[in-house]
């Protein structure tokens, strides 16, 4: 593991340290052209501290649901589907259960694919954070692409344990199991040069991942996934008692913790609202 994570900074400072000098004699493109961000729900839950042991106890509180596709010089990749486009054409919304959040969707992923121009068919390269239901729920719009997941998670959405836990989750991206898939065991390049990077981040759930994505004006940002639900949890690294296995969560903070330093890079925290609507939105971008 440890060496999965030096293995990652050392490509992204090489990469980084190519990126823009000129010495090579010929222009470098800069790998990452640009980066759409989706709201692909919001939510409310009544009491706070579900999220955050110990505060906010009895106090309602709002998440936000991001996707995010990139667009690269060797072609698209989309990080993770949001909750289900069915959701927006339910009058009240969608809540699984009566703890759980209350989800609105205002615009279907599709529609805002298309807005940009963009075939869900057509994109070469798809991963999930990990396969809760707010994460997957539109997967089966990728069937064209390569899905890249944890082989802990693959399990947990495709094994024995499936059918009864995880439900509601595989039946939305149950076509994607035919579509090639790489099953991972840690760290991955997706295209080689270090610009798209998934950082394994278990915790959340047995294979949960995070993204690291080098921008060319922003610089490097990680998507959090649910490695983190808030920016104050991450501030006092606090983990949800839900979470699969808290200790592996709090390892995985730190491993994020230990690449942004070496990177400089920026945590961009899904569920994070205050922070996410200071982020454009598609059909805007940011490079
Ligand atoms: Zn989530």
């Amino acid at each position: 593991m440890r060496r999965n994570i030096l293995a990652v900074v050392a490509a992204f400072i090489v990469v980084a340290g190519c990126a823009g000098t000129g010495d090579s004699g010929r222009a470098r493109p800069v790998a990452v052209e640009r980066m759409y961000v989706f709201n692909c729900g919001e939510s409310t839950v009544q009491d706070m501290s579900r999220w955050t042991p110990g505060v906010n106890v009895g106090k309602p509180g709002a998440f936000s649901a991001n996707c995010y596709l990139i667009r690269h010089a060797k072609g698209w990749m989309m990080w993770d589907t949001g909750i289900n486009d069915n959701v927006a054409t339910m009058p009240k919304g969608f809540q699984r259960g009566k703890l759980s959040p209350h989800y609105i969707l205002r615009k279907p992923l599709r529609f805002a694919l298309s807005e940009i121009g963009v075939d869900p068919e057509k994109i070469e390269h798809v991963a999930f954070s990990h396969t809760h239901g707010d994460h997957v729920g539109n997967g089966n719009l990728f069937t064209g692409a390569t899905l890249y997941i944890q082989q802990a998670e693959y399990d947990i959405a495709f094994g024995a344990e499936a059918a009864s836990k995880w439900n509601f989750e595989v039946t939305s991206y149950d076509k994607l199991r035919a579509s090639k898939t790489v099953k991972l065991n840690g760290d991955h390049d997706v295209f080689g040069d270090g610009s798209v990077v998934v950082i394994a981040t278990p915790g959340h759930t047995p294979g949960h991942q995070s993204l690291l994505v080098r921008l060319p004006k922003t610089g490097s940002v990680i998507l959090s996934g649910d490695m983190v639900h808030l920016q104050d949890n991450w501030t006092q690294r606090r983990v949800p008692s839900f979470n699969f296995d808290v200790a592996e969560s709090r390892r995985s903070m730190e491993k994020v913790a230990a690449i942004m330093q070496k990177t400089g890079a920026k945590l961009w925290i899904n569920h994070d609202k205050a922070q996410s609507d200071a982020i454009a939105k598609a059909p805007q971008y940011v490079e």
